[in-house]
């Protein structure tokens, strides 16, 4: 997606060799316009499939994913990083390990809110090594729901996520692949589209 990688180009920071910054307009403040923009496009690639729900995890992935729910019309719901144990019986429960805090999360999600009937698209800022989506799909197997794909804002091509994920089976979408980046120059490279 043009817009997201001209962005990306002129506000993004390479932090180092794997992490890029975004906080100017993805993660820390919000770009509201491009976010809008960015769930229109996520509309326009899954409106053809059954979605009544959006699922992401907390917190980066709250923002993007209430802007694609808007745009489908349908519930948001995200995992939430848990702090208590609270009523275990009533929440699926998985672990995923933070990419940029590199400690491991439960993170949990109601009962109440996924399950058989529910047809799910997953939405997240990143796609690196896929820890956060793993998470995702196993709270959605636990429910029983069906995953009739992923969005993705921008996906790191050189880290493993995006391969393991697609090799899983599933439609994964990256509004932009950065192909590779270089700390020393801040050259960001992207994937063309095919
Ligand atoms: P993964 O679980 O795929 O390894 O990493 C995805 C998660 O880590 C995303 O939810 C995102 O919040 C965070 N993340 C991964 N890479 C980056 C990055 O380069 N920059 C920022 N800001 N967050 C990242």
């Amino acid at each position: 997606m043009e817009l997201l990688e001209q962005r990306i180009l002129r506000d993004g920071v390479v932090v180092n060799a794997d992490v890029l910054k975004v906080g100017s307009f993805l993660n820390h403040q919000i770009d509201a316009v491009l976010l809008d923009a960015l769930g229109a496009e996520f509309y326009r690639l899954f409106s053809s499939c059954p979605i009544n729900k959006v699922i992401t995890v907390e917190a980066s992935g709250i923002a993007i994913a209430y802007v694609t729910a808007l745009r489908f019309k349908v519930p948001m719901v995200f995992a939430k990083k848990s702090m208590t144990r609270v009523l275990p019986e009533d929440v699926y429960t998985t672990r995923v390990e933070s990419f940029t805090h590199g400690r491991i999360y439960d993170v949990v999600m109601s009962k109440q809110f996924l399950g058989p009937d529910d047809h799910v698209l997953i939405v997240d800022d990143f796609l690196a090594n896929g820890c956060a989506l793993e998470g995702l799909l196993d709270l959605t197997r636990q429910a029983g729901a069906t995953v009739e794909g992923i969005g993705i804002a921008i996906e790191k091509g050189f880290q493993k996520g995006g391969a393991s994920i697609r090799a899983q089976g599933y439609r994964v979408e990256s509004l932009a692949i950065v192909e590779s980046m270089d700390p020393e120059t801040g050259k960001i490279t992207f994937r063309s589209a095919c």
